[in-house]
């Protein structure tokens, strides 16, 4: 009979938060981000809050918790954080989804316990990993989307350098070339100088558009390129990383460490964008983050999350060039603890656990109906 903390309790349930105006990018047109939850209790009386953000399947990660993952948590120590994760990677759901909607609900209940964790030892989570960073570089891309007019676009994008951003991140991917390196080079001229500007297609392009635009987009300086190719594409971005002098950048879409393991031994990637909520939690997104120091990669996590754990992992890893995460504030009001930005710095929070808990009132407000469609 050990001390050790019991799980008690495992509640799932999902919110819909309204974004402030409706975006676009190469992919998708959307009005809401949906954040999947997962609170998990243990009998010493705390609870840990992992979560996703997505644009549909919510009900389908809070489901694979439910009825696969909930049963294994049952009673076992909430601590042995590596070894519940090897047996739920390794239970037979991996046969139907070793990345995605499994992995990422994986995730969801693996961010729980490391939260958990982090609040038993009455710590933040980026102090527990070793506190490299108080503060973090931001970079904004809530202003760049497809669906903005370019006077929009300029007039946004100079908004946030005059409130403090250094850099800014627009989406290319449009059905013309032409126009998206028009629209780059535009905003470039009206934002102050020192203010840098990156580019996303969000897989838009086959290889030999992306060579092109390559091209014109190193030529404007632009900081890197995201996203260029379909993510599964290793050997096209090691070919266009090797053609064009921009860094390639990408992650959002890769879910697994051996998935990031194949673009970097392929040489395919500068900027690594391992997003927590899209692999398998605070434990893979650990694993990938030290792959990638360790190939001398910049560390630069997609804000799935929007930036509520992903502030404690770059500040616990010291992922440097600088230490960076991007800034994407959409439903910022579900969680109890938001994240502090100001003049595109963020201050890490001294409170225990990863910022994950979500504020009661937004789980009044938001909570999705079993009745809505999805
Ligand atoms: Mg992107």
């Amino acid at each position: 009979m050990s001390d050790w903390p019991k799980i008690e309790r495992v509640e799932t349930y999902t919110l819909r938060v309204p974004l402030r105006r409706p975006i676009s990018d190469a992919l998708y047109h959307r009005t809401h981000w949906h954040i999947p939850v997962v609170e998990i209790s243990t009998d010493d009386g705390l609870t840990g809050t992992g979560y996703s953000g997505v644009w549909a399947g919510d009900d389908l990660l809070c489901a694979t918790i439910d009825r696969y993952l909930a049963p294994m948590l049952a009673g076992r120590d909430a601590t042995a954080i590596g070894e519940l994760w090897d047996q739920m990677y390794w239970s037979p759901l991996h046969w139907v989804a070793r990345a995605g909607v499994a992995h990422m609900a994986l995730g969801m209940v693996d961010t729980a316990l490391w939260d958990l964790a982090a609040r038993r030892a009455g710590l933040p989570l980026w102090r527990m990993l070793g506190g490299r960073h108080r503060r973090l570089e931001t970079y904004n891309t809530d202003g760049g989307w497809l669906n903005f007019s370019l006077d929009e676009l300029i007039s946004d994008t100079c908004a946030m350098a005059e409130a403090g951003w250094k850099r800014v991140k627009l989406k290319v991917g449009g059905d013309n070339l032409a126009s998206d390196l028009e629209r780059v080079r535009r905003v470039q001229e009206a934002l102050p100088a020192g203010v840098g500007i990156m580019v996303d297609a969000n897989q838009a392009w086959d290889r030999v558009t992306a060579r092109t635009a390559a091209r014109g987009l190193a030529d404007l300086g632009v900081g890197w390129l995201e996203e260029p190719l379909h993510p599964d594409d290793v050997a096209g971005h090691a070919e266009l990383r090797s053609a064009c002098p921009l860094p390639v950048a990408l992650g959002e879409n890769v879910y697994s460490l051996e998935a990031f393991t194949a673009f970097v031994r392929a040489d395919a990637v500068d900027v690594v964008q391992v997003d927590v909520t899209r692999v398998a939690g605070v434990t893979e997104w650990l694993r990938i983050a030290h792959l990638a120091q360790a190939n001398g990669l910049w560390v630069v996590p997609h804000a799935g999350d929007m930036m509520q754990v992903h502030q404690h992992l770059v500040a616990g890893v010291g992922a440097a060039k600088p230490a960076m995460v991007e800034y994407l504030p959409w439903g910022l009001e579900a969680f109890a603890e938001p994240v502090h930005v100001a003049d595109g710095v963020l201050t890490l929070p001294d409170a225990p656990g990863a910022s994950s808990a979500i504020a009661p009132e937004a789980r009044r407000r938001w909570e999705a109906r079993e009745s809505e469609p999805r």
